[in-house]
């Protein structure tokens, strides 16, 4: 059978072994893609892709994005990126602000400058970060962004993805590059680690070793929170969809629980009996405080990307909670 010219066969993958880049490239394989990945387990395991790598049209790079002949080459050859590789996680961005930032700004300028070049299409992984802290219930897309100070180093992380979006859709509006954004809204599941900050994995390892489950502030923040199988099947449809080229998308969960909830359904769903213990900001970030700042609130708004792709969320908190246990139990045996 002969290739149509426009066809997408290979698709490249940055940060392919991270949490949401190795479900992601397991579910292109699974759809008969030949994927490429590229990651420096900066802050993922090599463990998350011995199973990939046994896949004949799985084909690793263990290099960073800011490899440019690499980039140069491996965009050449794929006819779709998947661009997820960044620095991630507030304690990461905190301890290591500088090396984030320049991952964040000039990876994706990278990704994107290739891009241009070969005419790929880019689906940029963006965050629900970079609306702020404007104060609304609902994180709407086209929302104003409301930064803290440039001295809370906190912010940098937010500001490199809005510089990150402003990037990929000069490139749409100026070259016609074809992109689509995504933002992300707490994506949790199987592989994540809990070392760099994350809740839920923080929480469930905790509750299962019978230790106090670490309650940050009041515990009266709230998230939402969206498996990973959600998120993956969301970003692929997007991809593939004419119509979502040069948008803007959240990809999340309406369902908001607090911190303080969580830990108590995490508690409950493992048998746990250790208690909960509440941490304050400047314990839980001990020299680092100064420059963090929480969210209390964030809920995406999620009728655009319903309305592009008929996404909706199949996964509710209890069932992610479930989900989650179970994966921490299986690693244990
Ligand atoms: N958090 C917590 N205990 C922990 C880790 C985090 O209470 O052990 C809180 C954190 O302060 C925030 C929320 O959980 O209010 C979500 O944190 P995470 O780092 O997972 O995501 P983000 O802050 O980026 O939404």
């Amino acid at each position: 059978m002969k290739t149509k010219k426009k066809e997408v066969r290979n698709i490249l993958v940055t940060g392919g072994a991270g949490f949401i880049g190795t479900h992601l490239c397991t579910k292109l394989l699974e759809l008969g893609f030949k994927v490429y990945a590229i990651d420096n387990f900066a802050t993922s395991k090599r463990s998350n892709i011995t199973n990939l790598l046994k896949n004949k049209n799985f084909s690793f790079f263990e290099n960073t994005i800011m490899n440019r002949p690499l980039m140069d080459k491996l965009i050449k050859k794929c006819d779709m990126v998947y661009h997820l590789a960044a620095a991630v996680g507030v304690k990461y961005i905190l301890q290591y602000p500088l090396e984030s930032l320049l991952t964040n700004l000039n990876g994706t300028e990278n990704v994107l400058e290739f891009a241009d070049k070969y005419s790929k299409k880019v689906i940029i992984t963006s965050t629900s970060e970079v609306y702020g802290k404007h104060g609304k219930t609902l994180f709407k897309e086209d929302d104003d962004a409301i930064f803290g100070s440039t001295k809370l180093l906190r912010w940098s992380y937010a500001e490199a993805k809005a510089i990150d979006e402003f990037l990929a859709l000069a490139y749409f509006k100026q070259r016609k590059l074809p992109i689509v954004i995504v933002r992300l809204f707490n994506t949790v599941g199987p592989l994540q680690l809990g070392a760099y900050g994350m809740v839920l994995p923080r929480l469930i390892q905790q509750a299962i070793a019978n230790k106090p489950l670490t309650v940050y502030g009041t515990g009266e923040q709230t998230r939402t929170f969206t498996y990973i199988d959600d998120v993956v099947g969301a970003m692929i449809a997007l991809g593939f969809e004419k119509k979502c080229i040069g948008e803007v998308f959240n990809i999340g969960n309406y369902d908001a629980i607090s911190i303080k909830d969580l830990a108590l359904k995490i508690k409950k769903a493992t048998k746990c009996r250790a208690s909960i213990k509440y941490v304050s900001y400047e314990k839980a970030y001990g020299k680092f405080s100064d420059e963090f700042e929480d969210m209390m609130c964030r809920i995406p708004d999620i009728r655009k990307i319903h309305k592009a792709i008929g996404y909706m969320p199949h996964y509710n908190i209890d069932q992610i909670i479930k989900k989650t246990i179970e994966y921490f139990k299986d690693k244990e045996k």
